[in-house]
């Protein structure tokens, strides 16, 4: 049979059952995958002068072997090789342990090299590894491995694919493209990839390595683009245009300009046949919800059900109690539905879902449960998207008819990254709080001055506000030293009794007493709200001005900022303290820019510097794809001009029909039979 690069690695002599599992657990499938596993850095065997080096030094050196090699055991499982060679006109004594065999490698009046570590003082080596003579490769690979696929095992396999399958290796890269760029073919980049002679011509090959997969990656998500954008099965959501504006006219503001854009860019695509994939990004509190209102109200007056998704049940009645009085006017009718429900109102919402009495659905997870059933879904909002998992966002969309979405998110990527994450949506953003609102004045106090923080909360409540303390713990624990709710909570409510009334919320709570306890808050019958992070999302309490955040230096600034956000949402003046005794340079900084700026796209800048893309806003939670080569942050340059030239790309030539697409054409068919991408 004709030899394929998708070929499984098991052709490959010396790979049996067990080494094709092993090989998978580092995803290597194909001789392609094989061929493609770079390595992440390169030991240097350059030979250098003995002068230049320093004690204890490792380096490789090559010389001329003056004694026969001579083994001396002193234990059980312990001995000793040791041999002289001529290096560089001195005769040094290397000595290996533990690696007797080697004694047949050293042949009297022949050169050798080894790799050893140089100890000056006795002009002798402790010799680590013979170096074979046949490659003249001066830098050694080297290959994130694991337990079950050892380092010398990879390269052995690695260059037993280049022999036989070297040749087949095409060019995914469009030529002008990899000329215009300066760039390496497949074969050479392979090649120099894991064959380098020098270090200059390896940093060449991982240039073009990083370029390749930024485009690659680019790629995939402009034929995502292109499918989607040509497949006409999207619904066609003919909005009632009146009424909306009528419905626009009761809210008790105007909307902002950048509400009213994303509003109109969100209605092009109900209206169009195209299925519509947008994402929302706006900072907290710049109004994404009114905007998700207006859009499943037309969805509505299209004859449509419209789904809000929510992470939790906080949110979702939050959401409930609004929307139900936004929609009051308008004979829209809004259901609620969540996991903690009893069964009589459930099994009322679950029919009024069912029959399309109910027009507006608003609910958690609860939502994706195989036992409801929508009339008519033509359209989807999740709130906070990030949240839900791939299967979860996909599975609310199964349940409509190819409904339109729309995500939100209020935690902002510069716009580089949002490119090459949410680069197959369409992006809508926010960007402008709405007017009269007030940055948040922002202060960082040492753990002994918190009293000053809680000093000024009494005196903004005598004034009607409310206030929110967060505390990273929610009981009291040994091992670490922080603050935990319970305890606060009750400190607290003796610092404020009697005037004021002091309440706990947690996520060990159910889902009851949550509702109850920010029922009360909202209320104004609490004043002071302690709380885990469970208030993170979206919760919305006009008149709560004041956030004191205990050991804020445990927070990520996504959280921390988050946190604010649920401040300044009313007229008076707002105020965030923390209170933390960083123990680290990046906490400081962490703080500093706290204090700094209420910009959640400059702190999302900010936090990507200090703590590189991997973790930006919490594991997974980020969304950003992994890069096996590139880093979108530092090598964010490679990273712009691949999305520019593949979107260029796809512009020109939509279907890959032109000659010199076919190696990127048939790189995507491969990928399609192989992963599912989403
Ligand atoms: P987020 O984008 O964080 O979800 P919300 O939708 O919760 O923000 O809005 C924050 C607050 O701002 C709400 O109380 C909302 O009623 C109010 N709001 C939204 N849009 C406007 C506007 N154009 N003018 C004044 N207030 C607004
Ligand atoms: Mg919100």
């Amino acid at each position: 049979m004709a030899r394929a690069l998708t070929d499984s690695v098991a052709v490959l002599s010396g790979v049996g059952p067990k080494t094709v599992a092993a090989l998978a657990t580092l995803d290597i499938n194909t001789v392609n995958d094989l061929l493609f596993y770079f390595p992440f850095r390169y030991e240097d065997l350059q030979t250098r002068p003995l002068a230049e080096l320093a004690d204890q030094e490792k380096a490789v050196f090559k010389g001329k072997v003056v004694s026969n090699a001579v083994v001396s055991f002193f234990g059980p499982h312990k001995n000793r090789l040791s041999v002289r060679l001529l290096i560089d006109g001195v005769v040094v004594i290397v000595t290996f342990f533990n690696q007797a065999w080697l004694k047949d490698k050293f042949k009297l009046e022949e050169e050798v090299a080894i790799y050893g570590k140089w100890n000056e003082q006795r002009k002798s080596v402790v010799g680590m590894k013979i170096i074979s003579q046949s490659t003249d490769n001066a830098l050694d690979p080297i290959y994130s491995v694991n337990k079950q696929v050892r380092q010398k095992k990879l390269v052995e396999l690695i260059q037993t694919a280049f022999k036989n399958y070297g040749a087949l290796l095409g060019n995914v890269l469009p030529d002008d493209i990899r000329q215009h760029f300066r760039l390496l073919t497949d074969h050479d980049l392979v090649q120099q990839m894991h064959f380098p002679k020098t270090l200059t011509e390896s940093n060449a090959a991982r240039r073009t390595a990083i370029f390749r997969e930024f485009f690659l990656f680019e790629a995939k998500i402009q034929q995502l683009r292109v499918n989607n954008s040509e497949a006409e099965d999207g619904l066609q959501l003919s909005y009632d245009l009146p009424a909306l504006k009528e419905f626009i006219a009761t809210l008790p503001f105007a909307l902002t300009t950048a509400q009213k854009r994303v509003v109109n860019e969100i209605c092009a695509d109900l209206k169009s046949t195209r299925h519509m994939n947008r994402l929302l990004q706006g900072d907290v509190g710049s109004g994404k919800t009114i905007v998700a209102a207006i859009a499943m109200f037309a969805a509505v007056t299209a004859g449509y059900q419209a789904a809000l998704m929510v992470p939790t049940e906080i949110l979702a009645e939050q959401h409930y109690q609004k929307l139900v009085k936004l929609f009051a006017p308008m004979k829209v009718s809004v259901t609620l539905l969540t996991g903690s429900m009893k069964s009589k109102p459930r099994q009322n919402a679950l029919m009024a879902i069912e029959t399309g009495r109910a027009n507006i659905i608003i609910g958690t997870h609860a939502l994706i449960q195989d036992a409801i059933t929508f009339h008519k879904l033509g359209f989807i909002v999740i709130d906070e998207q990030h949240r839900f998992g791939v299967n979860q966002r996909r599975a609310l969309r199964e349940k409509g008819l190819n409904p339109d979405i729309l995500a939100m998110t209020a935690t902002p990527i510069p716009r580089t990254l949002a490119i090459t994450t949410y680069g197959e949506m369409d992006i809508s953003t926010i960007d402008e709080l709405p007017a009269g609102r007030r940055p948040i004045e922002t202060s960082w106090l040492k753990i002994n001055q918190a009293s000053q923080a809680l000093a000024i909360t009494r005196n903004q409540m005598d004034h009607g506000d409310q206030a929110f303390v967060i505390a990273p713990l929610i009981s009291e624990s040994d091992s670490v030293n922080l603050k935990n709710a319970e305890d606060l909570a009750e400190q607290l409510a003796d610092y404020f009794a009697p005037k004021y009334q002091v309440a706990l919320l947690h996520g060990q709570m159910t889902a009851e007493e949550k509702a109850e306890k920010m029922a009360a808050f909202n209320r104004n019958d609490i004043q002071v709200l302690v709380a885990t992070t469970v208030v993170e999302v979206g919760v919305d309490v006009p008149n709560a001005n004041i956030m004191i955040i205990y050991n804020a230096d445990r927070f990520g600034l996504a959280t921390l900022h988050q946190l604010r956000g649920r401040v300044g949402r009313g007229d008076r003046q707002a105020y965030c303290f923390l209170i933390a005794d960083p123990q680290n340079e990046v906490a400081v900084k962490r703080m500093e820019i706290m204090t700094e700026t209420n910009d959640g796209f400059k702190l999302a800048e900010a936090d990507l510097k200090l703590r590189g893309q991997g973790d930006i806003f919490g594991d997974k939670q980020s969304g950003l794809p992994d890069f096996q080569m590139g880093d979108p942050v530092s090598d964010n340059n490679i990273l712009v001009a691949a999305h520019q030239v593949a979107r260029e790309l796809f512009l020109a030539d939509p279907q890959l029909v032109q000659e010199q697409n076919q190696g990127l054409k048939n790189y995507l068919r491969q990928l399609q039979a192989t992963e599912t991408f989403d």
